[in-house]
């Protein structure tokens, strides 16, 4: 295996490559396979991005035809042809039934993109300037993403201050079932210095920070103070939406409007990188046009697969599916944490994002080399690298996921012998 030119030439930021240390050559559904012909089960699905599996074939066929016709792959924010059927096949399938009537702004093609836009616009419509973020947070790498970001392994490297953000417990870290509430409190008292916030920004399943699931009452309190307060309600659905927990939104059935949700990995089906906010038309409407750009907001490619995988959701059939997966995942993980049951491990999660928290990063680490080695790709989250999160791809035949299991299964056996 020759992964000297990368050693040589690329940057020591490198991290993930660290973790699979192996040169990938092809890739299908749930599969990917190394140049020495080594096929892996993908349970990590490129940091949930690959929902519909990796070169999802009815993408790719779309894609093909697309580009043999000339389509227009990059458009700023122009009109064409494959934008016009995104956003509409988006309104039809996601938005209309939901009686939304968000409106669509697209930027950069990332995740922190969107969490900028979102912070932006959330102050620009309040006129204030600090955002309440939670404890175990992940929304972003650039400064006012970051500054939301919670995790110091990712804050220290910042350089400057990370500021305007307000920290509160998330409901399942210590004091997170009260702090909203007393925070509004002290907030309403004129003399306690503080001042009012113009948004809440929340995960309604925390992803990188653990896999922590918030209740749908903690959600509503937060949207009720938010509103209260004169402050936007922000879900920030990036890594689980787009059906990874069983629903399209994270937070579907809960009574949840939200003022603002951001979109991104998962939204362009194919891996191709687009991101999306839905934002209250009251809201969108304190923008002036052009006044948040970006160079890569008019993807064809991402317009074309993404419309592909808006086909998966006309129904509750694939989602029915994906709840089934998780319940096999969750079962699992769950007979794992029991035959174990001296380590006291807790399975959380919802619909395909399920995770085993060892309280241990060193033995996660352990378990996730274990793992490659024995063909499956798994990556560790939450405080320090303790939490084993599983989000393959939702298209993931049943075969893979139950062999998938079994090589985590083994993993966590070796894993504990060699600790
Ligand atoms: N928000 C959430 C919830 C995420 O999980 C991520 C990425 N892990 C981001 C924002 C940032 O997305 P990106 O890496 O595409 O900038």
């Amino acid at each position: 295996m020759d992964t000297s030119i990368f050693e040589q030439h690329e940057s020591t930021i490198r991290g993930y490559s660290r973790n699979y240390p192996t040169v990938f050559s092809s890739a299908s559904n749930a599969r990917q396979v190394d140049e020495q012909g080594k096929s892996y089960i993908d349970f990590f699905a490129g940091a949930g991005v690959l929902n519909f599996g990796h070169n999802n074939p009815r993408m790719k066929d779309a894609m093909i035809a697309f580009l043999q016709a000339d389509g227009v792959s990059h458009s700023l924010d122009t009109y064409t042809t494959t934008k016009r059927d995104f956003v509409s096949r988006f309104h039809d399938v996601v938005l209309a039934p939901r009686g939304m009537n968000h409106r669509m702004q697209f930027m950069g093609p990332t995740g922190s993109n969107a969490v900028e836009a979102a912070l932006k616009l959330a102050r620009l419509a309040t006129g204030r300037r600090e955002v309440v973020a939670f404890s175990h947070g992940f929304h972003g790498m650039t400064l006012g993403s970051l500054a939301a970001t919670a995790n110091d392994a990712f804050r220290k490297w910042a350089g400057v201050p990370l500021e305007n953000i307000v920290r509160l417990p998330f409901e399942t870290a210590p004091g997170g079932t009260t702090a909203v509430a007393e925070y509004a409190e002290a907030v309403a008292d004129p003399s306690s210095g503080l001042t009012q916030p113009a948004a809440f920004l929340v995960e309604a399943v925390q992803a990188e920070g653990g896999v922590n699931v918030a209740t749908a009452e903690w959600l509503r309190q937060i949207q009720d103070v938010a509103h209260e307060m004169g402050a936007l309600f922000i879900i920030d659905d990036i890594q689980a939406g787009i059906g990874r927990t069983g629903s399209y939104f994270s937070f579907d059935g809960m009574g949840l409007d939200p003022d603002i949700i951001t979109l991104a990995k998962g939204l362009g089906g194919f891996g191709t990188p687009i991101a999306m906010n839905l934002n209250k038309p009251e809201i969108d409407d304190k923008w002036s046009p052009g006044a948040h750009t970006g160079t890569f907001r008019g993807q064809g490619l991402s317009f074309v697969a993404g419309t592909v995988a808006l086909d998966y959701f006309t129904d509750d059939t694939f989602l029915a599916e994906v709840r089934d997966k998780g319940e096999v995942m969750r079962e699992r993980l769950q007979r794992i944490a029991e035959t174990h049951a001296g380590q006291s491990w807790e399975v959380r999660g919802r619909g395909m994002m399920q995770a085993l928290d060892t309280g241990d990063g060193a033995f996660a680490k352990l378990v996730q080399q274990e793992a490659f080695e024995a063909g499956l790709l798994i990556g560790p989250c939450g405080s320090g690298g303790r939490v084993i999160k599983l989000i393959p791809p939702l298209t993931i035949p049943e075969d893979d996921l139950t062999a998938g299991l079994d090589r985590l299964e083994q993993a966590i056996e070796t894993a504990l012998e060699v600790k």
